[in-house]
């Protein structure tokens, strides 16, 4: 395979739950040694909602903590925060200028969030264009994204082709979404979509024994109200668990014991425990070991932006000298 550069962000939110980590993280894991891979702890992004000012930088800090605990590693890859590259804001800026107001304001995901909001700031609305200048910056030509950003890339393709066609053929590729084939995780509720804000996840770095206490009571298949009722893993939250952390044979076997009513949610559920336990222990000592030491974590990220940066200026320039800025010399 030929190797691609690859771009893709994630809210500061914290450490990383389950969700987030078979959601996207597991596979930019496997991204970052097929690929040119930048991963960013988009901030920046974050300001656009009401939010805790006293509670960003430590959620941020937890999520690159995070990242790295998980398996991203900067002589692989480039995990950064996006406000320590701020050719982020100066090449929003420039895209604004090509980028239509209508397209914006049909956005699905503004008109959601804009309802929802008594006043609306612009930072809401010129979200995509952040975004597009988040990728664009690094000529990224493949974004990993979930179905309910493919509208955004859309609009990312849209900017980078009024972009090219008014200031450079074929200067920015029009990046691609590279979708992944890993599973939706609803929350333990079997409900929504797992979401710290709604209670129902597991964290990344939870103990054995919290795990097992939060898999306990977790929703299954409704049908399977006694021992002895068959169930039907596809439509199981847990099925899908173990698809995310156990073996292909053990997946294999969950469903036939699920379908033939040989065992019990509860076994079905202590083997999923295991497994995840198995996986993530050694995510939570390498995150244990990360908290020990934030000033390596701290440089670990200089490092990282500092060559985000070098790539970031390089473009910067050709895009200023393009739209016809006078070179500041
Ligand atoms: Fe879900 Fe497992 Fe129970 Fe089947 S046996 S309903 S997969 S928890």
């Amino acid at each position: 395979m030929t190797s691609k550069r690859v771009f893709s962000g994630i809210q500061p939110s914290g450490e990383l739950h389950i969700g987030n980590y078979l959601g996207a993280v597991q596979n930019w894991v496997r991204l970052q040694t097929q690929h040119d891979c930048l991963f960013c702890v988009v901030d920046l992004h974050a300001i656009t909602q009401p939010y805790d000012a006293s509670a960003l930088s430590s959620l941020t800090f937890d999520m690159a903590v995070s990242l790295f605990a998980a398996g991203l590693d900067p002589d692989k890859c480039i995990v950064f925060v996006q406000s320590h590259v701020a050719e982020h804001t100066e090449l929003n800026w420039l895209l604004a200028s090509v980028t239509p107001l209508g397209e914006l304001e049909r956005q699905t995901q503004y008109k959601d969030k804009a309802q929802r909001q008594e006043s609306v700031a612009l930072g809401l609305l010129a979200y995509p264009v952040l975004q597009a200048a988040d990728v664009l910056l690094y000529k990224a030509s493949l974004v990993p994204v979930g179905e309910d950003q493919v509208q955004h890339l859309e609009l990312m393709r849209e900017i980078a082709r009024r972009w090219n066609a008014r200031y450079g053929d074929r200067f920015f590729p029009e990046p691609q979404p590279l979708l992944t084939k890993t599973k939706r995780v609803l929350g333990l509720d079997g409900k929504a979509k797992m979401s710290k804000s709604l209670g129902n996840t597991i964290g990344l770095f939870e103990s054995p024994e919290s795990i097992w206490e939060k898999l306990k009571p977790a929703a299954t298949d409704p049908a399977r109200k006694t021992r002895k009722d068959p169930g039907t893993p596809e439509i199981c939250n847990i099925f899908t668990l173990h698809q995310g952390f156990s073996p292909p044979d053990t997946v294999t076997e969950v469903a036939q014991k699920c379908r033939t009513a040989g065992w019990g949610c509860l076994d079905c559920k202590r083997v999923l425990a295991d497994n995840m336990i198995k996986e993530l222990a050694p995510l939570r000592e390498r995150a244990a070991a990360f908290k020990r030491d934030p000033a390596g974590v701290l440089q670990r990220l200089r490092g990282c932006a500092d060559r985000a940066r070098t790539l970031a200026q390089r473009t910067i320039a050709d895009v200023r000298e393009r739209m016809g800025l006078l070179k500041n010399v």
